[in-house]
């Protein structure tokens, strides 16, 4: 056999979507010498983490900086994805709130200085009686609302969380899934608690002295271009690896035949025109709902169908500004609980280079639902925004000098109450698919950071390697 065909008679692997999690189990799988073909639909690699170009600037969708929590991810990023274009910068983030600044995460001692000394000791309170009280008799929360009474208490819950979160989604905690809380927010301890505020009458516990620490001293990654460089350079890595990375290519059509996908369509989105790829194995990532609609024939059974109707996204409209100030807030970013917009970074704080130098981005975050006025970005939305970035003193309207909105349909998958057993359903489906893997924030409708997302990646081509040995065997 000449090399050539050794090559042409290697397994053919499609990766659908070229976020974090496709790039990187695209990474793992030329690695290790495998023929793959990436799909993405947008004209650059990098999903959610890429960055988009205006002007001579770059304009993150939201500031995304890489954390450092999975070594395996972070070590190989650092040493053979960014190479010098890699910054490190301090985290530094802080919430709004209540006229005053907070670290984020948010610090209990920082959180109670806000509160007024009744509400602060009913809050105590209620965090130790609550705590107590599900030590004893102990079950699963109905809700959010009641996993987030749970966690913090409930005078603490309605002071701080219920009106945030209820604004955040759209909807009342008593309808978000308890898994959003469970999954996503900080344990308050009591045992915590009480170690604090023995650390604040002088007898310091070095546990807690070592998590505020590694709070604090958080280093992140990042980039003079902004969150593009990982995504654009693991593109690279992939090209070099012998992959192809198709761009512009929106995933159209699955065939399923006999358990296994066979080919997929795609549209060249610039052209219009569709091609079939026929493939050996596929990792997707492309929202679920979105994969089982592209599903053709009546593979699909119809309570699948029907479930795939109950996982929602909810979108995003992030305002780039650029503006002429210098430097418009302390910290890298920081959260807003009583603004139209919830998060407002400035990534020049981080490294972004600007032009012209004495100017700044703003990347203005909110979120909506697709066709809402907040979605349009209508004048009367930028002109609350324009208000509230002057009440807080960010920015004023004479020093805005280019207004860009992006967006995302798929920017947070929707925890609504009673998602779980139609999810579980769509995974039974396609565990049921032998060639076929999901991951990813869209494609297992989760919540990873960047660094969790290419790990859903690696084992994702750790599972169709694996897969690709017991097919061997069997012969198929
Ligand atoms: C506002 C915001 C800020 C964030 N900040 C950070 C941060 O600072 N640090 C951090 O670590 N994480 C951050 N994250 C999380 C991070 O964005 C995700 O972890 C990561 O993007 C998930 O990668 P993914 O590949 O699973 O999904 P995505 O990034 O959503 O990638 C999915 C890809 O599929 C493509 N696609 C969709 N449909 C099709 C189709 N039909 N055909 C072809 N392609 C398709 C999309 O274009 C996209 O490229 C943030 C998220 C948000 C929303």
């Amino acid at each position: 056999m000449t090399p050539d065909s050794a090559k042409e008679a290697r397994p053919r692997i499609l990766i659908l979507g070229g976020g974090p999690t496709g790039l990187y189990a695209a990474r793992v799988l030329t690695q290790r010498g495998h023929a793959v073909t990436l799909i993405e639909k947008e004209e650059r690699p990098g999903g959610l983490a890429t960055s988009h170009a205006r002007s001579g600037n770059w304009y993150d969708l939201g500031v995304h900086m890489l954390h450092e929590f999975d070594r395996g991810i972070f070590e190989d990023i650092r040493d053979h994805v960014m190479g010098d274009e890699r910054i490190e910068v301090a985290l530094d983030a802080k919430i709004r709130w209540a006229g005053a600044f907070y670290r984020y995460p948010l610090q209990f001692g920082d959180m109670v200085r806000g509160i007024p000394p009744l509400t602060l000791a009913r809050c105590v309170a209620g965090l130790l009686g609550t705590q107590l009280w599900y030590k004893i008799f102990p079950r699963a929360p109905k809700d959010a609302e009641e996993a987030l009474i749970q966690l913090y208490g409930r005078p603490l819950y309605e002071f701080f969380f219920k009106d945030f979160t209820h604004r955040y989604w759209g909807f009342p905690t008593t309808e978000l899934d308890a898994k959003f809380i469970t999954t996503k927010m900080p344990r308050l301890t009591a045992v915590d608690v009480i170690k604090k505020v023995l650390g604040k009458a002088g007898i310091r516990d070095r546990s807690v002295k070592a998590v505020e620490s590694a709070l604090s001293e958080e280093t992140l990654h990042y980039s003079r271009t902004g969150a593009e460089t990982m995504t654009r350079r693991l593109a690279d890595t992939v090209r070099a690896g012998g992959g192809r990375v198709l761009l512009n290519r929106e995933v159209s059509g699955v065939e399923i035949e006999g358990g296994r996908v066979r080919a997929v369509t795609v549209r060249d989105v610039e052209h219009g025109v569709e091609e079939r790829h026929e493939c050996d194995y596929v990792i997707n990532t492309v929202p679920l709902p979105l994969l089982v609609a592209s599903v053709r024939g009546d593979a699909v059974p119809a309570e699948v169908v029907e479930s795939c109707g109950h996982l929602k996204y909810k979108p995003i409209t992030v305002h780039g500004l650029l503006v002429n100030k210098p430097k418009c807030i302390d910290g890298l970013y920081i959260y807003y609980r009583e603004r139209l917009f919830h998060r407002v970074g400035e990534p020049k704080n981080a490294g972004l280079r600007v032009t012209p130098e004495d100017h700044s981005v703003l990347i203005v975050e909110t979120t909506c639902e697709e066709g809402d006025e907040k979605w349009e970005a209508t004048p009367e939305v930028r002109e609350r925004i324009m208000a509230d970035l002057e009440a807080e003193n960010i920015v004023r309207r004479d020093q805005i000098v280019e207004w860009n909105v992006f967006h995302a349909r798929h920017g947070y998958p929707v925890f609504r109450l009673g998602f779980e057993p139609h999810f579980r359903r769509i995974m039974d489906w396609v565990g049921g698919i032998a060639n076929l893997r999901t991951a990813g924030r869209q494609g297992a409708f989760c919540y990873p950071n960047m660094h969790s997302a290419m790990r859903q990646g690696a084992k994702a081509a750790e599972a169709i390697e694996k897969q690709m040995a017991t097919d061997t065997v069997a012969g198929t």
